[in-house]
C-alpha cells in the first residue's frame, strides 16, 4: 500500500454572535481537515489544531511531498522523518500541528485497512463511552456577563452535564463575580473548572485562585503563560493546599514538551491536544510519560467532529494508571459553543446521552466525512 495524495480542506463557519476569551474574540470557527489517500482507494482523515491557513501550508507543502509514495502503515517512520526534517525550525506550533493532522489521518487509514477502530490499535478500548464536561461560558458583548454565564451554565446542567468549564481572565473583580454567579446557578455538586488561557502572571493567578477556591474549583487551567514553568510551579504550590488542581498543556507538543511539564511537576493535569501535540503517535508517548510520572491526562479538544472522534478513540484506550476496582475517570472536553463543524459534519455524531458520549466502534476514527457533507463550509 502506498500514499497517492495528501489533501487539505479548510472549513469555516461565521458565528451568529461573536464570543471572546482572555486573548481575543472569535467571529468565526475554522477547521483544517487532512485527507490521506492510498493506492487501494482507502482514505484516512485527520485534523490540525490552530491557524488553518498556516497548518494547511505545512501539510500541503512540507508533509505532502515527503510522504506521497510511502507506505501509510509505517506511521512511526513517517512521524520521525517529518519531525527530524523540521527540527531546526519546528518542534512545536504549526509544524507539529501539521504533522499531527497527518498522523491522525494515517491512524484512521490504518484502522480502516485492518477493519478495527483506532482504539484497538492504541492498545484496546477500556470503555465504550466517555463522560464529557461542557466547555463554554465564553465572554459576550453587551454587559450582564455574570447573569448570562450563570444562565448558560444552568442550561448545561439541565442537559445532563455533571461538570462544566468557564472562562476567566478579565481581572480579579469581574472573574470572581462570574465564578460566584456560575456556582450559585449550578449548585454545589456540579464540578466547575476555570480556564484563564494564560492571561495572568503567577501572582495574579494565585490571587484569583485563592479567592475562587472557596467556590470549589475542579481545576484551574492555563493560569500563566505556557513558557512560564516556574510560574506554573508557584501557582501549583500556592493553590495545592486549597485543593485546586492545576491544568496545562494545550499549547505544548510532543514527548519533549510534556517531559518538561512532568519533570518540573508543575501541573496536576496534562492537556495534550491530539491535533497539536503530534497526533496519536505522540499521544501514546505523552500518556506513557503521564503514567510514569503519576499525572492525569485531560486531553484538550477544540475543533470539528474529526477532532472529537480522535479524542474519543484516544480516551477509550488510555491505560488505567494506577488501576483500581473503581475505574479512574476519563473526561472528554466537549465544547458547547456554536459550531456546526462539530455537530453537523457527521450525521448523528457525536452521540451523546446526558453527559455520556459513545465511542465510535467502526473502523479507524469510526466516522466518515464525505465531501458533499463538507460543502456548506468549504472555503
Ligand atoms: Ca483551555
Amino acid at each position: 500500500m502506498n500514499i497517492t495524495a495528501v489533501d487539505v480542506f479548510t472549513l469555516r463557519h461565521t458565528l451568529r454572535e461573536p464570543f471572546g476569551f482572555s486573548q481575543w474574540w472569535y467571529s468565526q470557527r475554522t477547521a483544517l481537515l487532512v485527507r490521506v489517500t492510498a493506492d487501494n482507494g482507502l482514505v484516512g482523515w485527520g485534523e490540525c489544531y490552530g491557524d488553518a491557513a498556516v497548518n494547511a501550508a505545512v501539510v500541503r507543502d512540507f508533509c505532502g511531498p515527503r510522504v506521497v509514495g510511502q507506505d501509510p502503515r509505517r506511521i512511526g517512520v513517517i512521524w520521525e522523518d517529518l519531525y527530524n526534517r523540521s527540527r531546526d525550525y519546528g518542534r512545536k506550533g504549526a509544524f507539529v500541528a501539521g504533522l499531527s493532522g497527518l498522523d491522525l489521518a494515517l491512524w484512521d487509514l490504518q484502522g480502516k485497512a485492518l477493519g478495527v477502530p483506532v482504539s484497538t490499535l492504541l492498545g484496546g478500548a477500556r470503555v465504550d463511552r466517555v463522560e464529557a464536561y461542557a466547555t463554554g461560558m465564553y465572554f459576550t458583548r453587551g454587559g450582564q456577563q455574570a447573569s448570562k454565564l450563570a444562565e448558560e451554565a444552568a442550561h448545561y446542567v439541565g442537559q445532563g452535564f455533571r461538570a462544566v468549564k468557564m472562562k476567566v481572565g478579565l481581572g480579579l473583580a469581574a472573574d470572581l463575580a462570574n465564578v460566584r454567579a456560575v456556582r450559585r446557578a449550578i449548585g454545589p455538586d456540579i464540578r466547575l473548572a476555570i480556564d484563564a488561557n494564560h492571561a495572568f502572571s503567577a501572582r495574579a493567578a494565585i490571587e484569583l485562585g485563592l479567592h475562587a477556591a472557596v467556590e470549589g474549583l475542579w481545576w484551574f487551567e492555563e493560569p500563566v503563560a505556557p513558557e512560564d514553568l516556574d510560574g506554573y510551579a508557584d501557582v501549583r504550590a500556592a493553590l495545592q493546599p486549597q485543593g485546586v488542581a492545576i491544568a496545562g498543556g494545550e499549547c505544548e507538543a510532543t514527548r519533549f514538551g510534556f517531559r518538561d511539564l512532568c519533570v518540573r511537576r508543575c501541573v496536576d493535569l496534562l492537556q495534550p491536544d491530539l491535533g497539536a501535540a503530534g497526533g496519536f503517535t505522540a499521544g501514546l508517548q505523552i500518556a506513557a510519560l503521564a503514567g510514569a510520572f503519576g499525572l492525569e491526562l485531560r486531553p484538550h479538544t477544540w475543533g470539528s467532529a474529526v477532532a472529537v472522534a480522535a479524542a474519543l478513540q484516544f480516551l477509550a484506550a488510555l491505560p488505567e494508571t494506577p488501576g483500581a476496582l473503581v475505574p479512574g475517570e476519563r473526561w472528554l472536553e466537549l465544547d458547547q459553543t456554536e459550531n456546526p463543524l462539530r455537530d453537523e459534519l457527521i450525521p448523528g455524531f457525536p452521540e451523546r446521552d446526558g453527559p455520556w458520549v459513545k465511542v465510535p466502534d467502526g473502523p479507524g476514527l469510526g466516522i466518515e466525512p464525505r465531501l458533499e457533507q463538507l460543502a456548506p463550509w468549504l472555503v
